[in-house]
């Protein structure tokens, strides 16, 4: 996979030897455009491509597992309406999940962030405002927000989330350092069920259940009804084809808290 720094290495090395070959031959500076855009192109979808691992290797399933195991996640949450009925069907289903938490909404409603807990699914940090410009945050500002968040959750849970979903599977140089500094591992997905669009909850569960296997971990967020009602079509298939939602730090054999 192309990683940021190797092509920011390549991209100097061609700008060096364009520069050369304009000096020997004038060759134009279209030549330089069609670099720059080269790189534009590649930084920008690999900043918004969690699985390219472009600025950071996040962790996105683990198909070597030996068990019929998937692990549902959410993002987003808690919500106050949403979350406990997510919560009540998985126990109705003895499935686990994971729930990677905004810090406000974390503040708004501990109880239900303890819940989860509780309940012995994994919480996890995902960013304190979820920003819309939270990609165009310095180093600093991203750091606060996940400092932030982790104290919130620990307040509220007593537990210390070491797990990270970016806000909109967004990274880049910023939160990368970021998230060395804390030492928190990044978990993206290979199942994205695009439950907040208009899709319909048939097509939304058709994108999850046409291709799923063992090790997938499937990105869902607990902040609509659609997705409640798909999460139990999603349940129902998964006990109908002997599969079982575990946390992701079981998944992934790591571990979820410090
Ligand atoms: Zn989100």
């Amino acid at each position: 996979m192309l990683k940021y720094p190797f092509i920011n290495s390549l991209s100097l090395l061609a700008f060096i030897v364009l520069i050369i070959l304009d000096i020997i031959w004038g060759i134009g500076w279209w030549t330089y455009i069609l670099l720059a855009t080269v790189w534009t192109t590649l930084t920008i979808i690999g900043s918004f491509h969690i699985r390219w691992n472009y600025h950071l290797p996040a962790l996105h399933f683990n198909h070597k597992i030996p068990d019929n195991l998937v692990s549902i996640t959410f993002d987003d949450g808690p919500h106050p309406n949403y979350t406990p009925k997510v919560l009540e069907l998985l126990q109705k289903y003895n499935a686990r999940a994971t729930f990677f938490c905004v810090g406000h909404q974390v503040k708004l409603y501990g109880g239900i962030a303890k819940q989860i807990v509780d309940n012995g699914h994994t919480i996890g940090n995902h960013t304190y405002t979820h920003a819309n410009k939270f990609g165009f945050f310095g180093t600093q500002k991203v750091l606060l927000e996940l400092q932030k968040t982790k104290a919130i959750i620990k307040e509220k849970t007593g537990v210390n989330p070491q797990l990270y979903r970016p806000a909109f599977g967004v990274t880049n140089p910023s939160i990368k350092r970021a998230v060395k500094k804390m030492e928190l591992k990044t978990v993206g997905w290979n199942i994205r069920s695009l439950d907040t669009t208009k899709r319909s909850k048939k097509a939304v569960l058709k994108r999850i259940t046409s291709t799923i296997q063992k090790g997938d971990i499937i990105l869902l967020h607990d902040s609509s009804e659609k997705t409640v009602e798909v999460l139990e079509q999603l349940l129902l298939f998964l006990q109908q084809n002997k599969m079982q939602s575990v946390t992701v730090d079981q998944l992934l054999d790591i571990e979820a808290y410090a």
